[in-house]
Parts: structure tokens; sequence; C-alpha cells
């Protein structure tokens, strides 16, 4: 079986590349440049010819996949994973989130459609920010996949880039399924929410600075701080170890009854302070330095909005890992990559 990935080099798409040649699939990365293919590479020196790369530096330009689909043997099916989440290089919601998600969405559909007959299947990586109503806050709401984050267009284009990020993932979902309801194409979908994922990396980087962006907030707000500092406020309690939405991947392209499927797959909830308590006992040297805040309490608050995995379970059989496999690994690394300087 064949698989198309794009975002291959990214924190996610690199877990997934990983159990996809342990499967025996034969994988084309797509990538943005040469040097980004060369370090997966370098990443996987054990893929040989399983893994070959499409270099698209620019996921938004008309017809940008439309050579990297065509392959010799033909694709299986298609995971599309890449769209912008770093904060940190962003200033403009419009040019820097929405068009990158929602045009290599539509693009990457398109191509398929014109130039691919032999995939069946897409999954794609969207988010429980294109899920949860961010206004809502804490009413003891159980969102499913029914729910929808309700951020228009103009908000997402003129709000703070934590708006433009979630309207990015909100709108690029409803364009895949605005794709499928309207072209009727040869290939279903499989949608995956995942909250936020934490936990190892399988791709390498040189320092810290490398992060994607949400462990990068597990170090800035965990790991580079001190132990008197309060306890950071919990954005969005609800996680999930990037191993296991990973797997969801997987276990997303052959089943057959998950086409045209939304699924969020989420471990549960987990507070500020169970973060704190578990990188605190797992690490000694972070003992000195994570926020103690006040040891064995939920820390979670009082009507604490929670969403349900149920379906994913039943029909994918997605498992979920405890979170002191999660945050203790995902502590160790951090602490080690610092240490590279
Ligand atoms: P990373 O930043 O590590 O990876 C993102 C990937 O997308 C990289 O391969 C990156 O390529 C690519 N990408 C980003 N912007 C562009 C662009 N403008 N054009 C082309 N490619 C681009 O993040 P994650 O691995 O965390 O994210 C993977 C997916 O998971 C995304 O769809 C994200 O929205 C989703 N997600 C992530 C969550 C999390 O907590 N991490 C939570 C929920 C969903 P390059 O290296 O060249 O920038």
């Amino acid at each position: 079986k064949r698989v198309l990935l794009t975002g291959a080099n990214g924190f996610l798409g690199s877990h997934i590349l990983s159990l996809l040649l342990k499967s025996s699939y034969s994988v084309r990365a797509i990538v943005r440049s040469q040097s980004k293919a060369d370090q997966v590479r370098r990443d996987f020196p054990e893929a040989g010819a399983s893994l070959d790369f499409g270099i698209v530096p620019d996921i938004t330009f008309p017809h940008a996949f439309d050579s990297v689909i065509q392959s010799q043997p033909p694709f299986d099916a298609v995971i599309h994973t890449a769209s912008p989440y770093l904060y940190a290089v962003a200033s403009d919601n419009l040019r820097d989130f929405l068009e990158p998600a929602v045009k290599g969405t539509e693009e990457i559909l398109r191509s398929i459609h014109s130039h691919a007959p032999s995939v069946k299947r897409v999954v794609m990586t969207s988010s429980m920010a294109a899920v949860l109503d961010f206004g809502a806050g804490d009413n003891g709401k159980i969102y499913t996949e029914k729910d929808w984050n309700p951020t228009t267009w103009e908000e997402a284009v003129e709000g703070n880039l934590g708006t433009g990020y979630r309207g990015s993932k909100k709108f690029a979902e409803k364009a895949a399924w605005d794709f499928i309801s309207k072209e009727k194409p040869n290939f279903d979908l499989v949608v995956l929410c995942p909250p936020m994922i934490y936990g190892p990396l399988a791709h390498s980087i040189a320092s810290i600075k490398d992060l994607n962006e949400s462990n990068k907030r597990i170090y800035d707000l965990f790991i580079n701080t001190s132990p008197s500092a309060d306890l950071p406020p919990n954005g969005l309690y609800l996680y999930v170890d990037v191993r296991d939405i990973a797997h969801a991947h997987i276990l997303s392209l052959t089943s057959p009854v998950a086409g045209n499927n939304r699924f969020l797959i989420l471990a549960g909830q987990i507070s500020s302070q169970q973060i704190s308590d578990i990188l605190r006992s797992k690490i000694p040297e972070l003992e000195a330095r994570t926020p103690v805040g006040k040891p064995g309490e939920s820390g979670l608050p009082e009507g604490a909005f929670s969403a349900e995995s149920e379906e994913a379970r039943r029909v994918l059989g997605v498992e979920y890992r405890g979170a002191e496999e999660t945050f203790g690994e995902l502590g160790r690394e951090l602490v080690g990559i610092e240490g590279r300087g």
C-alpha cells in the first residue's frame, strides 16, 4: 500500500511517518524544501526505498500538488497534516494561518480528484479548534463530533493569532467537507480532531527554539520557569499523546466504516496542576524549576468543558496511554534538548 503524507517533517507528521514505515507502507513525504527532505531522510535511515519525497514549496499555489500526486505505483491513500501552527512566525492571520490551511486543503483535494483516481481514502488532521466554542467557557459542556467552532471568517481574519489559528482549522475542515459534497470524488474523507498534542519527538531538532508549538508551551510554562511561579492557566485542558493520534491516522487509512466521518481523538482532561505534579515526580531536576501550585489537587475549574471520544474508540479502535507516560517522557526529552545548548 502506498501513501502520500503532507507535513511529514512536523511533530505529528514524523510520528505518522514512523508508524507508516513500521507498518510496511511505501510513503511519499511532502515537505517544503530539499533541505527538509534531507533531514527527514537522516531521521529515518532505515526507510530505504520505502520512502521518497515530493517538494511543494507553496501549498497555496494553484495545482501545487498536481505533479507529486502522480506516482508509479499509484497512491492508495493520502494523509494531509500540513497546516501552520507556529505562533512565533505568524503576524497576519489571513496570510500566515487561514490561506495555507484552507487553500492547502483545497489544492490537495483538487489534485487527487484530477490526477490520482487510485486514491480511495483521504485522512485529514483537523483539530478540536474546529469544534470548540472558545467563547462559551466552562459551561460543563461535553463536546461531540456534531459541534463546530462558531467563529466567522471575519473574526478569524481580524482577531488575535489564537482566533486566526483556530479559524484556520475550522475553515480548512469546512473546505474539505464542501469539496466532498460538491465534487463527489472517487475517495472518501476521514477527519481527525485532536486537542493539544503532547509527547516525545520522532524528528530531530537542533535546539529548544525549534520545538513545535504545543510542546514549546510545556517547555516555556513548566520547565523554563521557577517553582515559585504561579501555575500557568491551562487554556485547553484536553490533550492526546502524539503517538496515539498518529496511530489514529494509521487506523483511519483502512477502516471501511470510518469514511466520511469526523472523529474527536482525545485521552481526556489534564490540568496545569496535574502536568506539574507529573513533571516534578518523574524528573528530579524539575523539582527545582517547575511551578509547584497545590500538589495533588485536580486543578480543573468547576464545570470544565470536556469532549466525547467514544466514536473513535468504537469505530477506529483508538486507545490512549496514560498521562504519566506522555508528560514524563516529554519532560525528560525537553531537558535533554535544552542540554544541547
Ligand atoms: P508542526 O509545526 O510541527 O508541523 C506542521 C507541519 O505543517 C510541518 O511539516 C510544516 O512544514 C507544515 N506547514 C506549516 N505551515 C505550512 C505552510 N504554510 N505551507 C506548507 N506547509 C506548512 O506542528 P504539528 O505537528 O503540531 O501540527 C500538525 C498538524 O496537527 C497541523 O494540521 C495542526 O493544525 C494539527 N494539530 C496540532 C495540534 C498540536 O497540539 N500540536 C493540536 C491539534 C491539531 P514546515 O516545517 O516547512 O513549516
